[in-house]
């Protein structure tokens, strides 16, 4: 017998898509039904045969508002299947009627994601999209998101980057982002299940740490938490803990913030491990500085406007004043050799900002503020380059 168990808040479920269901699971259409008092937190039926059960989360057909249709439902649904001692138990999700605001590019990112973490998609065949495939790998991952949310999104709710023995996963957990961070933290899991995954909650004025909940089901997986990072402040940042040559993850989260996943500025390479965060006025001079107040030279270390991302060559470079910029532009160090010259010249050729040999590389003006303006003069002058 097959039994389907309806929470109070879906009691007007229309038959026909129960019936629906049902026959999707089972290829059958004869089920008893079975009403709960209360309602759950989530829109969710279960659908049990023997000892197998279905949770399956299902739209909300009446709400036309982009992503809320689904989106927030999954995450309580995810916990209750999630703590159901039955062995054979599965995670599914039902399109209440589906349309084209089904099919949005931020749905469809995540439809990848549920398909990646084993979540079932019953009638995913009526979105007729053909692509809808569980992700092959970590780089499918990023470029099918980059593609459909852009590279310089700002406001993102979470950020990842492959580190040289680890993946950074920076992740609002406050409102509709906790489901966004949650799901993909569980996708990178499964993607990279050798890799640690330190997940590092962003948080807000009046934002807790990750639901209690989920943290749970992130450490069962594997997820390791680092440091809570404040949208806000640098309170929660102790000067000591940052040694000469390390990179906090603050900084990295602003550089991500600024200017999105990992890519040279100078050459535009992508090989995330190559990529650098690399600061124009140095850590260690920050740190030793007699000037700065503790609380400014903490400003300085993590701030996204000192620095940019730089491949390891490009960031050499930098760091020793063989280039350095003025008015943006990109300019060399004085007795250079026409050889290394044309060398760096050739090396920028695949630059986002460079359109010919003739033309110097510049940094767009959106980018350059007059605090990195700053810092750019702080860099000139290191390096002895008269202003
Ligand atoms: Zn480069």
């Amino acid at each position: 017998m097959i039994t389907v168990t309806i929470p109070q808040q879906l009691v007007n479920l229309p038959e026909n898509e129960l019936t629906d269901i049902v026959n999707r699971i089972y290829n059958r259409v004869d089920y008893e039904k079975e009403y709960l008092q209360d309602n759950r937190d989530g829109r969710y039926i279960t659908v049990s045969k023997d000892d197998e059960i279905h949770y399956v989360c299902i739209s909300r057909p009446d709400n036309n508002a982009r992503n809320a249709r689904l989106m927030q439902f999954v995450t309580p649904t995810y916990t209750a299947w999630y703590d159901e001692p039955k062995v054979n138990k599965f995670l599914d999700i039902y399109l209440s009627n589906p349309t084209d605001s089904d099919k949005n590019n931020y749905s469809k990112f995540f439809y990848r994601c549920f398909l990646t973490i084993g979540i079932n998609i019953l009638n995913i065949d009526q979105l007729f999209l053909p692509e809808l495939v569980p992700f092959n790998n970590y780089f499918d991952l990023k470029h099918y998101r980059e593609r459909n949310t852009g590279r310089n999104r700002h406001n993102r709710a979470t950020y990842f980057s492959e580190e040289k023995d680890h993946i950074e996963l920076f992740a609002k957990t406050f409102g509709a982002n906790q489901m966004e961070s949650f799901i993909l933290a569980l996708v990178l899991r499964k993607l990279l299940p050798d890799k640690t995954l330190i997940l590092f909650p962003v948080v807000d004025n009046e934002a807790r740490d990750i639901a209690r909940k989920q943290r749970e089901i992130l450490l069962g997986s594997g997820v390791e938490f680092g440091e809570i990072i404040s949208n806000i402040d640098n309170r929660n940042i102790r000067l000591d803990s940052i040694g000469p040559e390390r990179d906090t993850p603050k900084y990295h989260y602003n550089l991500l913030k600024k200017y999105g996943d990992k890519k040279c500025l100078l050459c535009g390479c992508e090989m995330e491990h190559l990529i650098i965060g690399s600061h124009i006025e140095r850590v260690t001079d920050i740190k030793n500085s007699v000037v700065y107040s503790d609380e400014e030279k903490i400003r300085r270390i993590v701030d996204g406007e000192n620095g940019f991302w730089l491949c390891a060559n490009h960031d050499k470079m930098f760091e020793y004043g063989i280039i350095y910029f003025r008015d943006k532009k990109l300019c060399y160090r004085n007795g250079l050799r026409d050889v290394d010259r044309g060398f760096i010249n050739y090396s920028m050729m695949q630059a986002d900002y460079v359109d010919d040999m003739q033309t110097p590389f510049k940094i767009p003006e959106s980018l350059v503020s007059q605090q990195m303006e700053e810092y750019l003069s702080i860099h000139r002058h290191r390096n002895g380059v008269e202003d």
